[in-house]
């Protein structure tokens, strides 16, 4: 087995290594202080430079506005489910949501806790496998905002545009935040957990217009406010340090790269390999419609579940994990976020092109 194998997985995923060795030293000795960057205060003077400076890059990396906060809050994404309608609705308020996967769907569970939900859209009888045009659906004028799913995970779909409506966005994009370029302004929120694109597990982004923060019941819990994250820049209680650092040095590497526009590019080919490998292939067939395809997860069926098998368990021996598909679609799975390297994609594409050959 070599060092580092090729890890497909979805998430947590892998990062850059060099990422990865510079947290390595500075869990034992950061900044020279003789202590590890896990043992500080959060409130010390080097700690609170590592927060402010991982605000600030992902500010110019995404573009983000004067008029929005960034918050770093944990729970993951799946408590954000529940904060944006706790937020944002309540009695006689309403939201639209677009139901593009299990991600989606459970969104739409926790909302409607909250208040009126109308899914204006599901492609749930198609095994998800696309989603919705903007013709495709249509906002309620009462809504509060319009919800949805940036990249279906698990199911390999992205949207190619955001949304166009009148009503303000807010977006989960866990598995596809600073994978490309976009225009925040249209958003109230936009928020991803971590561990997919841009770190470890621990930490959730969340990225809020301003004026936002004073519509919130004022009989929520203090820790569900986003106001008091906002008001207290992050750091309420004790934020998840050693996620914010991590995230912090994949921002670094990133801008290092080039920023997001040169991501996107990399990423466009990445994806482009491995969907041409399908697309000329009556072997193996991608499970999204081609005008939904996602660029971060990439999932494809073989013949048989016994030849899906084969190729995962054969895949692993060579040093590529993490192809085995989510459990609720099956088949293969192949991410390959922003830190996943173009190398791993042609050893992939190559593997392929010999199972393909050695089993048809
Ligand atoms: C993984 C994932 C989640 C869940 O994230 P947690 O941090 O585990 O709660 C939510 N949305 C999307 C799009 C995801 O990919």
């Amino acid at each position: 087995m070599p060092e580092r194998i090729y890890n497909f997985s979805a998430g947590p995923s892998t990062l850059p290594e060099e990422v990865l060795a510079q947290a390595a030293k500075d869990i034992v000795n950061f900044n020279n202080k003789g202590m590890g960057l896990i043992e500080m205060s959060h409130r010390s003077k080097d700690f609170i430079a590592v927060a402010d400076e991982c605000e600030a890059n992902l500010r110019e990396l995404m573009k983000i506005p004067a008029n929005y906060k960034v918050l770093f809050l944990q729970g993951g994404a799946s408590t954000q489910f529940a904060m944006i309608p706790m937020n944002l609705l309540g009695e006689g308020k309403s939201a639209t949501y677009l139901n593009t996967g299990v991600w989606a769907k459970k969104a739409i569970k926790e909302a409607k806790l909250f208040g009126k939900v109308q899914v204006a859209y599901t492609s749930e009888e198609s095994t998800f496998n696309h989603v919705p045009k903007d013709s495709d659906y249509t906002v309620d004028p009462a809504s509060e905002y319009l919800y949805f799913v940036t990249n279906n995970t698990i199911y390999g779909t992205q949207f190619p545009a955001m949304p166009k409506c009148e009503k303000m966005l807010i977006a989960d994009m866990s598995s596809d935040i600073l994978s490309r370029e976009f225009d925040i302004t249209p958003f109230g929120i936009v928020y991803a957990g971590a561990q997919k694109n841009m770190g470890p597990a621990g930490v959730t982004v969340v990225i809020i217009r301003e004026d936002l923060l004073d519509r919130s019941p004022e009989n929520l819990p203090t820790m569900f406010k986003y106001k008091t994250h906002a008001d207290n820049g992050s750091m309420f209680n004790t934020p998840p340090c050693f996620s914010i650092y991590v995230v912090g040095l994949v921002l670094k590497w990133l801008k290092k790269l080039g920023g997001v526009a040169a991501m996107e590019k990399i990423n466009k080919e990445k994806a482009a390999l491995l969907y041409n490998a399908i697309d000329s292939s009556d072997f193996y067939r991608g499970h999204a419609q081609p005008g939904s395809r996602s660029n971060m997860n990439i999932t494809f069926n073989l013949p048989t579940p016994e030849l899906e098998a084969q190729f995962i368990k054969e895949a692993a021996a060579l040093g590529m994990d993490g192809l085995k598909g989510h459990r609720s679609v099956g088949g293969c799975r192949a991410s390959i976020y922003n830190a996943f390297p173009k190398a791993g994609v042609e050893a992939l594409v190559a593997f392929m092109k010999e199972f393909e050959k050695k089993n048809s």
